[in-house]
């Protein structure tokens, strides 16, 4: 089978629920596009004195519930295709958890493990100052995604702030805590991939201390899931990155492997690495993706163990896997359910940033808990009354949402 655009993808996603709902054809064909694209390219000065250009996006897809709100991301892969399906899942994952954000997502196509520290902040403070006719924080609210991190965010507050003269903390979050970040961001969303994987073990009546779990993606999302589901009693029993990855039937010392991923930047040389290890096929019950779209496909779902799949990457399943797979009864928590604990962090951080008044971190964790703990409750209740998987009802969730806000503000003019 052909393989799909992430884009395709969240098109196919988004028809699949609009099936199940009842919306004119006129607004299912406004809310399924982004209302605006950038595309910017950019010179950047090298270290060794070349200019290299470089392109930028920023798309942002809907704002009728808030601002817009999403991640930017450095990666070789990124296109304008794969920019408008992540700032689609961002409106749909604000609306599955009911906070005030629209969908946004920006990216610049580059390697940065090919980049010195200081091009990486040339080239972040020139993006920044490219996309910032349409960012700000009343408009749109940029945040951490693949390869950037609280380094980078605090680069792009300290551009946007330059140029409008003063600081402007809740332009960006995921801030560092120094310059305004919040408690508890950084962990946020592997947090809530932990509480989401905990309401699937309820709901399926599995222990979560009894079961073994793989995860795919050490990164921000990967590494504090792993850790945090370890906390909770399940053997860890498999992690990996761009670079291979580790599988120990007895278990994972997770902190261990966080301590070298730190020092070495890669799982590379740890215990028991193997590049050519496939994670995603090993006997487990619970599998977390947590790296990139496209992992769970036709070539390998048929050899998925799982029981359940927690989608801590966004669009890690494709629409051919996800269907086998249920069909399978493999229960798959989607991605903006699962993943969205970043994003409600985010808002909890633009709120204390506007108030000047500072949340303690378990404030922070329980107020996180709540959220995740009441969409999941909403997410599966439209899945029994829709006999219906969790995606398909966590998208009937949103895009009902986000149709009540456009027909109650009205059509303009
Ligand atoms: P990150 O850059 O911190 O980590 C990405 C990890 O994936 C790295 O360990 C990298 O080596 C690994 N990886 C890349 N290609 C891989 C491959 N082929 N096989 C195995 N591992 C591979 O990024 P992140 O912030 O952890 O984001 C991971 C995913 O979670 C992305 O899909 C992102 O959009 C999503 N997400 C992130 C956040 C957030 O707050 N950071 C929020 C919601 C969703």
């Amino acid at each position: 089978m052909k393989q799909l655009t992430s884009y395709e993808v969240a098109q196919i996603q988004f028809d699949k629920a609009a099936k199940l709902m009842n919306l004119k054809k006129g607004l299912q064909e406004y809310l399924k596009k982004p209302n605006r694209e950038l595309v910017v390219n950019f010179p950047v000065k090298m270290d060794n004195g070349e200019i290299q250009l470089f392109t930028g996006y920023r798309v942002q897809h809907n704002d009728n519930r808030g601002p817009f709100k999403g991640g930017v991301r450095y990666h070789p892969n990124v296109d304008i295709d794969e920019v408008r399906a992540l700032a689609s899942w961002m409106t749909w994952k604000c609306a599955v958890v009911n906070i005030p954000f629209g969908g946004a997502k920006g990216g610049v196509t580059c390697d940065p493990s090919k980049l010195s520290l200081a091009e990486l902040e040339r080239m972040t403070r020139r993006y920044i100052t490219e996309i910032r006719p349409i960012i700000g924080p009343a408009r749109d609210i940029p945040a951490p995604d693949v390869n950037t991190n609280e380094q980078t965010m605090a680069w792009m507050m300290d551009t946007y702030s330059m140029e409008e003269g003063y600081s402007i903390p809740d332009v960006v979050t995921g801030k560092p805590i120094c310059c305004g970040g919040s408690l508890g961001r950084r962990e946020a969303t592997g947090r809530g991939v932990m509480f989401a994987t905990k309401e699937a073990c309820l709901q399926n009546k599995m222990k979560l201390e009894k079961c073994t779990v793989a995860v795919q993606g050490f990164g921000n999302v990967g590494s504090i899931a792993a850790q945090l589901i370890q906390a909770e009693g399940a053997k860890i029993v498999a992690v990996s990155d761009a670079s291979g990855g580790i599988y120990n039937p007895k278990g994972i010392d997770v902190l261990k492997a966080q301590e070298h991923v730190a020092k070495q930047k890669s799982l590379l040389g740890f215990p028991g690495h193997n590049k050519e290890l496939k994670l995603l096929e090993l006997p487990v019950d619970i599998l977390i993706p947590a790296a990139l779209e496209n992992q769970i496909t036709g070539d390998n779902m048929k050899n998925i163990k799982a029981k359940i799949i927690v989608e801590g990457a966004n669009g890690p399943t494709t629409p051919e896997a996800d269907e086998y797979l249920t069909k399978k009864g493999v229960f798959i928590v989607p991605d903006i359910l699962a993943n969205a604990g970043g994003v409600v962090v985010s808002y909890f951080e633009w709120v204390q940033n506007i108030q000047k008044l500072f949340w303690d971190e378990k404030e922070v964790n329980d107020r996180l808990q709540h959220i995740i703990h009441r969409a999941y409750g909403e997410v599966a209740k439209i899945a029994a009354e829709k006999k219906t998987d969790m995606r398909t009802a966590a998208f009937v969730l949103a895009i009902g949402r986000v149709a009540e806000a456009t027909l109650v503000r009205g059509i303009f003019p």
